[in-house]
């Protein structure tokens, strides 16, 4: 922010509304925003792309510590917001685009090379953006997300608890999800109804060398499809064969026939894969 305006100087300034259904609720907290900045890891000769510019805040925090930045926004009104409040940050570009909405290409010709991913979205895009990130190739090296408490934990889960899901599984295959810090409501502006959290997935590349990813990540999705059902009846409907073969294919693999698909780790996940290439 620039020295004399805050955030909500720039905004009373240049008439800005806020648009509730993209979750539109700024940080503004320099401590804070410098400490986000330093959870990802950002080094001062790497590439920040930040998804969800907002009033620019976080983006000037990452454009601090980072070579440079790359930030992506979906609502244009925010110009005249991010005209004033980053005036003088020469590192980052605002690029008033839908991350969501690009392919692998369209992407790659705004950001070449190895990037760290940082964002703080409205709640409901940021599962589909780990995913989109996490089973993509591109080469990011880490994601740095706001999310609500709830999935925060759901990304860490252990197996077998009530919050372990598709998702936890879709992190643990690509690296390695930490909480790095706990954010109250009072932190955002305008409030919303909900406390956050800071979650780092550290991407580790060749996690799974040699393994069908494609097909983990079906019987992942496939296993979590219907969570009240046994692993043998989702695997059934996914892959279009019988319960009883399903139910064998899971004793090959050395687990329970009866069991539900949320108790399996990652490891069981390989080896059923593995019972599957092999029937
Ligand atoms: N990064 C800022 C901060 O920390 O204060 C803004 C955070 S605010 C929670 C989320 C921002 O993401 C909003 O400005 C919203 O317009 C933007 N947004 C919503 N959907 C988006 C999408 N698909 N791609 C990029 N930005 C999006």
């Amino acid at each position: 922010m620039s020295e004399e305006l805050s955030v909500k100087d720039v905004i009373a300034a240049t008439g800005f509304r806020f648009n509730k259904g993209l979750g539109q609720n700024f940080l503004t907290d320099k401590n804070l925003l410098a400490a986000i900045a330093f959870d990802s890891g950002l080094g001062k000769d790497e590439t920040a792309v930040e998804v969800g510019t907002g009033a620019g805040t976080l983006t000037r925090a990452l454009a601090a510590i980072a070579g440079r930045v790359i930030s992506f926004e979906v609502d244009s009104s925010l110009a005249p917001v991010l005209e004033l409040s980053l005036r003088g940050v020469e590192n980052a570009e605002v690029i008033f685009r839908d991350v969501l909405k690009m392919s692998d290409e369209q992407f790659e010709e705004i950001v070449s090379g190895e990037f760290r991913l940082v964002a703080n979205l409205p709640y409901y895009i940021t599962t589909p953006l780990i995913m989109r990130f996490l089973e993509s190739d591109l080469p990011v090296k880490s994601l740095t997300v706001m999310v609500q408490k709830e999935v925060a934990d759901r990304l860490v889960a252990e197996a077998g608890s009530a919050d372990y899901s598709a998702v936890t599984l879709a992190v643990q295959m690509a690296g390695s999800a930490k909480i790095t810090r706990l954010v109250s409501r009072k932190m955002f502006y305008p409030a919303p109804n909900v406390d956050s959290a800071v979650v780092h997935i550290e991407v580790e590349r060749g996690k799974l060398a040699g393994e069908d990813v494609p097909l983990i990540h079906k019987l992942v999705r496939s296993a979590f499809a219907m969570r009240r059902k046994t692993l043998a009846n989702n695997l059934s409907v996914a892959f279009g064969i019988s319960k009883s073969d399903a139910a064998d294919i899971i004793s090959a693999a050395g687990l329970d026939p009866f069991i539900r698909g949320e108790r399996l780790s990652l490891e069981d996940f390989k080896t059923l894969s593995h019972v599957f290439l092999k029937s």
